[in-house]
C-alpha cells in the first residue's frame, strides 16, 4: 500500500471527468487499497480517484466513528434522491475550508464493490452527503463551486495565502 498525493484546489486536473471502470482488476484493487490508506492517513471520510489524479470512477468512504467500515463504490449511479440537507462540508483537496452545500437528504445508489459485484445502497445523513460530494469529484466538480462567485474568489485568496505561508 502507498500514500498517494492529493491534488490541491485550484489544480485544473480536479476538473477532469472520470471514465467508467471497464473491469475491476487487481490494478483497480491496488488503487482502492492505496486510496483507503491515503484517506485514513489524511484523515478524511471520503476520497475520489480524481483527487489522486486517477480519472476512473472509484470512490472510498468511511463515515464510521471507529474508522473500520470501508465502503468502496465503483461506477456509482444515483437511482433516487429525496429531501434537502445542508451539511457543513470540507474536502481534502481544499484544506482548511468548510461551508454548507445544499444536497439531497437521502440517496439510493447502485455501484460495484471491490469484487466487481453490483449492489444497491440506501444512504442518508452524513453518508448520503459524502457520497454526493465524492460523486461530484468524479464529474470534475469541487464543493466550493456551488458557492457564489464572490465567496469562491475569497476562498481562493485564502487558500493562496495559506499555500504561500507553508512553503
Ligand atoms: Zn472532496
Amino acid at each position: 500500500m502507498a500514500i498517494l498525493k492529493i491534488l490541491q484546489y485550484p489544480d485544473e486536473k480536479l476538473h477532469t471527468v472520470a471514465a467508467p471502470v471497464g473491469q475491476v482488476t487487481d490494478k483497480i484493487r491496488t488503487l482502492i487499497n492505496d486510496m483507503a490508506e491515503t484517506m485514513y492517513a489524511a484523515p478524511g471520510i471520503g476520497l475520489a480517484a480524481t483527487q489522486v489524479d486517477v480519472h476512473e470512477r472509484v470512490i472510498v468512504i468511511d463515515t464510521s466513528e471507529a474508522r473500520n467500515d470501508l465502503l468502496v463504490l465503483i461506477n456509482p449511479e444515483i437511482m433516487a434522491s429525496n429531501g434537502i440537507s445542508d451539511y457543513e462540508e470540507g474536502c481534502l483537496s481544499v484544506p482548511g475550508i468548510y461551508g454548507k452545500v445544499q444536497r439531497a437528504e437521502s440517496v439510493t445508489i447502485r455501484a460495484l464493490n471491490a469484487q466487481g459485484e453490483s449492489f444497491v445502497l440506501d444512504a442518508d445523513g452524513l453518508l448520503a452527503v459524502c457520497i454526493q460530494h465524492e460523486m461530484d469529484h468524479l464529474a470534475g466538480k469541487v464543493f466550493i463551486e456551488y458557492w457564489s462567485r464572490l465567496k469562491q474568489v475569497r476562498t481562493l485568496a485564502k487558500l493562496k495565502k495559506k499555500q504561500r505561508s507553508t512553503m
